[in-house]
């Protein structure tokens, strides 16, 4: 509606009046004119009884009139401004004076409460900029900004029973470059987001908080970040640390790309020798013998395997673990083969590599099938494996596995209030809009709008302060 009346040559003026709530006998003038490209509306209001706000006496006296530019822009494309006389009153017994009551701004706002509305719905979108609301809106970046300030101002929320911790790279402030994500785990909602992830700022803020609320935090998941585990036990007294399922697997993989990177190299290694030597015999017109050729031929297709079929490795696409899955000619490879022989070609390749896919399984399983009364003896089992392991890699992560051995078996608990295990997932998928907001902020510099904006982005029911 709103649209066509700007649009349209003539001014539908019941509409316009309609949107603001008034109709033609509340305006004493009103003219449109329009100015290089932008339409203006001025405007005055009929005189009407006020009440003193101090006294509360009626009044009609006038003590006089200042002009008010306020910005309009509801979808319009063309730049709206409403000159609006706005008029003074004064109170007969107090002598106090204030502004008439009006629909148009709110205290000494520049835009319009329409205008305010939609460009704070416009940053309710992540990937929204200041700049790019504030071209949409006719008005600059730095005005978008300030209605944000003003009107956005997000309180913490009450922490919850499940609490999860999690950071994301996105803020570059002072001492930290991490943003530290506090997650209501029941209802999905960011309890805060805080400046940094360091033990001195996270002691500091938590226990600002009265410890009757603190008490209250009964189960917290974290990332392996002994930082958390410190705070956690000091701050939440009644806590059960979870260390959450996804950052264990995350670091198990990474354990086995290292595997599969050094057997790369090593092949690559080897077949950029003997390609050398090759070159080399054939400047004096002689050629590698038949075992040099025969290694060469073996490390060019392990490089080739290794490097281009890694996620055999890690998907689980069912065609992987299927042997009747339909076979196409591989011209590297000079074979018809589906995914389950490159499976095989490419652990057939290493032996430590093999062990160290054939132990990431065997977590995988470990987190899919063990229930919480067996998961310590399965854990054990599984750290005793990877301490003997052949794979340096492993033993490792086995003192990663023990160093966080009861808040791993922690995160097979059913949490009662919800009837299942808490897992980071979730969170992860929030970091995602923060690196978002960061990259459509072009770096913010001012940490509270910065803070303000992911939690009114992400959760939805951050109120406006008029
Ligand atoms: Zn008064």
């Amino acid at each position: 509606m709103a649209d066509s009346v700007f649009s349209a040559p003539s001014l539908q003026l019941n509409d316009f009046l309609a949107a603001f709530g008034l109709d033609r006998a509340d305006i004493k003038a009103i003219d449109i004119s329009q100015d290089s490209g932008s339409l203006i509306i001025f405007l005055e209001l009929n005189i009407k009884e006020h009440r003193c706000p101090i006294c509360h006496s009626p009044t009609t006296k006038v003590k006089g009139y200042q002009l008010k530019k306020i910005i309009h822009s509801v979808l319009n494309p063309t730049p709206c401004l409403i000159h609006y006389r706005a008029r003074r009153y004064v109170c007969p017994v107090c002598a106090k004076t204030f502004y008439e009551n009006n629909p148009f701004i709110s205290g000494n706002s520049k835009a319009s409460v329409a205008t305010v509305y939609n460009v704070l719905n416009e940053l309710k979108r992540p990937e929204a900029t200041f700049r790019y609301v504030a071209e949409k809106y006719h008005m600059s970046a730095s005005s978008v900004a300030n209605i944000f300030d003003k009107h956005i101002c997000p309180s913490r929320r009450k922490l919850p029973e499940c609490l999860c911790f999690d950071e994301t790279y996105a803020f570059k402030s002072r001492d930290s470059d991490y943003v530290c994500v506090l997650l209501d785990y029941t209802d999905k909602k960011i309890v805060d987001v805080l400046p940094s992830r360091r033990i001195r700022y996270l002691m500091d803020y938590f226990y600002k908080i009265p410890l009757k609320e603190r008490k209250n935090v009964k189960y917290v998941s974290f990332d392996m970040w002994k930082t958390y585990r410190e705070v956690s036990r000091v701050m939440f007294p009644n806590c059960v640390c979870i260390v959450d399922k996804f950052h264990v697997l995350q670091e198990l993989s990474r354990k086995v790309t290292r595997v599969r990177i050094d057997a790369m190299n090593r092949n690559k290694k080897v077949k950029d020798e003997l390609t050398r030597k090759r070159k080399q015999l054939k400047q004096v017109h002689e050629i590698l013998s038949p075992e040099d050729e025969g290694s060469l031929h073996i490390a060019e297709l392990n490089y080739y395997l290794l490097k281009k079929f890694d996620f055999v490795l890690f998907s689980n696409d069912p065609r992987i673990s299927d042997p009747n899955d339909k076979k196409r000619f591989n011209r590297v490879l000079n074979r018809y083969c589906n995914l389950n022989d490159i499976y095989d070609l490419v652990i057939g390749i290493d032996p430590q590599l093999k062990e160290a896919v054939e132990i990431k399984d065997i977590v995988h399983l470990f987190y899919k099938n063990t229930e919480y009364a067996n998961a310590k003896e399965d854990l054990e089992d599984i750290i005793i494996l990877c301490r003997t392991s052949n794979v340096k890699g492993l033993q490792d992560f086995s003192n990663t596995l023990c160093a966080w051995k009861q808040e791993i078996i922690n995160s097979f608990l059913k949490i009662p209030s919800i009837n299942r295990k808490m897992n980071n997932a979730l969170i992860e998928n929030r970091n995602k809009s923060i690196k978002l907001l960061k990259h459509s902020s072009n770096g913010y510099t001012n940490w509270n709008r910065f803070r303000a904006r992911v939690l009114y982005t992400l959760n939805d029911d951050i109120p406006m302060r008029s």
